[in-house]
């Protein structure tokens, strides 16, 4: 035998590994967690060794040998390894997809986890020991240098001395020439906050509620997992910030995941202002670089507290104490596509894995997270009212079948605005719809523009002069005239955030006007700067779609409005109504967060709706539960087990051929094992044509995951198998946040 057969993990759609014989140098070192360089075909890849063994199925003479491993130490530690291999069999993604998830891109290309070297300071025995106030007479920016080593006790890097003046490169020259500053270079790291930035924020005193669920996060010894259900700005991230401070004390790290939007400077801000430690975020907004560096400073334990959106959840670290998922119904959690992981459900498994508490955040938790409140697998903890003086806010529907309406907006609706303008509150606008107008109609043929490669309608931007297809991208110039008829008459029908902001600023000429929605904040920094400005107070009114809803805290809007209540109403997918409810909840939890009260106003077509009732008179829990009974008797989630196989494909035969070959070897698998696994379809998506491709489904349905995993595992080896299967593209999606 020629040495040990590694077992390795390459990127490929294939549910398996593969075999190599150990590297000429590898001097018997090989072991599970390492990247390993590879030949794969005629190329190189970067894989993970997932085990080590003496003898390999291959035969001997057609094995090949890897060519170098890449870490002394593995990438993937054995936590981590776990994890992922969990992840990969209940996802049923191939392996080799859900490691190159888990590591940072530089990594994955094969580099060394270093992150470069960098320039830094430190004071030396005389500086330690020289006069500060005779320097800073005489050298401003040489004293305050001094003092931002003297409260920090640190090697300083450029990022944190630029803090003390535009002249601060002379002045730690000058410095250097006096031998009381000398300059090192050392591996980049991320630097901590000042401690100057932390002595601004004084925590405030805990709600005997607070206390509650702080006390019962603390205590937790190992395992735990906790809902803390706390209407918006009752107070959870304050619960937070104690429990990781506790953490802190104990030596250990807390990974903190939030939405997508959630992740903003100001987030950022209030934990490096409150926490004493290193705080490493990660997000998508990172090149490779910082990526890394973020990702080195979990693993080696520099930062205390490690703050990412989704894949976070992969972060290796070196001492876990915490984890916390705050939104946790928010729907970014799950990833949509490749690899389908849920961060949320991850957390808990990792939390359970590393014996570490683990929290769920929200004020409208998901229906998954309730039922398992209510099965006793989760402790509850509440927050049932604000935080400080503030108050929930009066709700007010308004009944669009009898108001006149301009610019969408009613006659009540733009009366509330003024009176709150005038008395000097600000105003929150919620639409969630961008663009100008949702469809361009003909006033002579009555044809709507439609996407030519979707079944969507172009969507109006004045703004770019176009005609833009949300679904797929594709962008057109403004037509002259109608493309059915060639009449001239062309109408923009509805309501969008673009027009809204236009009525709004004839309306309102005087008044500082911010929109955010995916248009307004392209821009790296963009979005950190529109929640300033409406932070400052200098825009009066602030407009905008979803990304209104997640968690900001702008302590002087008095006025809520929604725009179109009915949206989300009568949605196809079996989840609308709770996503109705949790963005309604979110949009009004926005209004009058500090002293003042704050009043909602809701436009409708459906003022009688039960569900609309349900949450504006008894709120979101009674809600929930309502609607919890529908989703049983229908044997919808939490109360059974969904996978989705989607299949797509420019022929719209080959994708429903594919499909129908699936569900006929899914009788096969069941007619074998006898499991109840109900499957239905293949039926075209809710959009069938989108992009140019037809897109079709099965939905398998099952009481219990066990079920469902005895089902998916030999059904998935089939799929691979069936010829159809290489003319549409498809993929398995366990437990969807999204039916189509
Ligand atoms: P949530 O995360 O639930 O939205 P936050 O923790 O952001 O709530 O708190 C909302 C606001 O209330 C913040 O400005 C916070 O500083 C303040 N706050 C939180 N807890 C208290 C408290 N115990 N006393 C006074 N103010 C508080
Ligand atoms: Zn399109």
């Amino acid at each position: 035998m020629t040495g040990p057969v590694l077992q390795v993990a390459v990127g490929t759609p294939l549910m398996r590994l593969f075999d190599y014989l150990s590297p000429d140098d590898a001097n018997g070192a090989a072991r599970r967690g390492q990247r390993v360089l590879v030949p794969f075909g005629k190329r190189r890849r970067v894989g993970i060794i997932c085990g080590v063994s003496e003898t390999s199925d291959v035969a001997p003479d057609k094995l090949r040998r890897a060519i170098s491993i890449l870490d002394a130490e593995p990438a993937l530690d054995a936590d981590l390894m776990a994890l992922l291999d969990w992840a990969s069999t209940y996802y049923h993604h191939p392996p080799g997809e859900v490691y190159a998830a888990a590591l940072p891109i530089a990594l994955r290309k094969g580099t060394a986890p270093r992150a470069g070297s960098e320039t830094c300071w430190r004071l030396t025995t005389d500086g330690e020991n020289a006069d500060r106030d005779a320097i800073a007479k005489r050298a401003k920016v040489q004293g305050r240098i001094l003092a931002l080593f003297d409260e920090t006790g640190d090697t300083l890097g450029k990022d944190r001395l630029s803090a003390a003046g535009a002249t601060w490169d002379r002045a730690i020259r000058a410095l250097v020439d006096k031998g009381l500053v000398e300059r090192i270079t050392r591996e980049a790291r991320i630097a901590r906050a000042a401690a100057v930035d932390r002595r601004r924020a004084t925590p405030p005193e805990p709600t005997p509620e607070q206390r509650v669920a702080i006390d019962a996060i603390r205590t937790a010894r190992g395992y735990n997992a906790f809902l803390l259900e706390g209407v918006t700005g009752s107070g959870k991230t304050e619960v937070y910030l104690r429990c990781i401070e506790r953490q802190l004390e104990n030596d250990r790290q807390t990974l903190v995941i939030v939405p997508e939007i959630g992740l903003t400077p100001q987030l950022v801000d209030r934990f490096e202002a409150r926490l004493d430690c290193a705080v490493a975020i990660l997000h998508s907004g990172l090149n490779d670089t910082e990526r890394l560096l973020a990702w080195r400073a979990a693993r080696d334990g520099d930062a205390g507290v490690v703050i990412g959106t989704r894949s976070a959840i992969f972060v290796p670290l070196a001492r876990p104490g915490l984890i916390v998922i705050d939104e946790e119904h928010d729907t970014s959690l799950k990833q949509q596509e490749g690899f389908r992981y849920s961060a949320r459900d991850l957390a808990v498994w990792r939390g359970r894995q590393l014996a570490v508490p683990v929290v769920l955040g929200s004020a409208t938790p998901s229906f998954e997270t309730l039922e398992n409140v209510a099965a006793g697998r989760y402790t509850h903890l509440s927050l049932p009212r604000r935080a400080g003086a503030a108050r929930q806010p009066d709700i007010r529907l308004i009944d669009l079948r009898h108001q006149p309406i301009r610019d969408g907006l009613t006659e009540p609706m733009r009366d509330a605005i003024a009176r709150h303008l005038d008395a000097n509150g600000q105003v929150m606008i919620y639409l969630n719809r961008r663009g100008f107008a949702p469809s361009l109609l003909c006033t002579s043929c009555g044809a709507l523009t439609e996407c030519r490669r979707c079944d969507a309608r172009m969507v109006l931007h004045r703004g770019r002069n176009k005609l833009i297809c949300h679904h797929c991208g594709a962008e057109r110039p403004l037509p002259d005239a109608c493309e059915a008829c060639g009449t001239a008459e062309l109408l923009p029908v509805g309501q969008g955030t673009e027009r809204l902001e236009s009525a709004l600023r004839d309306l309102y000429p005087d008044r500082g006007i911010v929109r955010i929605d995916r248009d307004t904040t392209r821009k790296r920094g963009e979005i950190g700067r529109k929640l300033e400005q409406v932070r400052s107070g200098e825009a009066r009114i602030v407009l905008g779609t979803q990304m209104l809803t997640k968690g900001h805290d702008f302590p002087d809007v008095t006025l809520v409005c929604i725009v179109d209540a009915d949206q989300g109403l009568f949605g196809t997918d079996f989840r609308a109504s709770e996503r109705l409810a949790q963005a309604f909840v979110q949009v009004a939890g926005r209004a009058g967060r500090a002293k003042r009260a704050g009043e909602v106003y809701i436009q409708t077509l459906f003022p009688d709706h039960p569900l609309l009732r349900t949450l504006i008179a008894d709120g979101y829990g009674p809600f929930a539960r309502a609607a919890m009974t529908e989703r049983r008797d229908a044997g919808w989630p939490p109360c059974a087990c969904l996978t989705l196989l989607r299949a797509e494909s420019p022929q719209r035969d080959a994708a429903f051929d594919f499909l129908r070959a699936a569900r006929a070897a899914a009788v096969d698998v069941l007619a074998a094992s006898g499991d109840d696994v109900t499957i239905l379809g293949p039926a075209p998506a809710p959009m069938e044509r989108r992009a140019g491709r037809f897109r079709g489904q099965l939905l398998i349905q099952a009481q219990q995951r066990g079920q469902m995993q005895r089902f998916l595992t030999p059904w998935r080896a089939r799929l691979d198998e069936l010829q159809q299967g290489r003319r549409a593209r498809w993929s398995i999606d366990v437990d969807p946040v999204e039916l189509f």
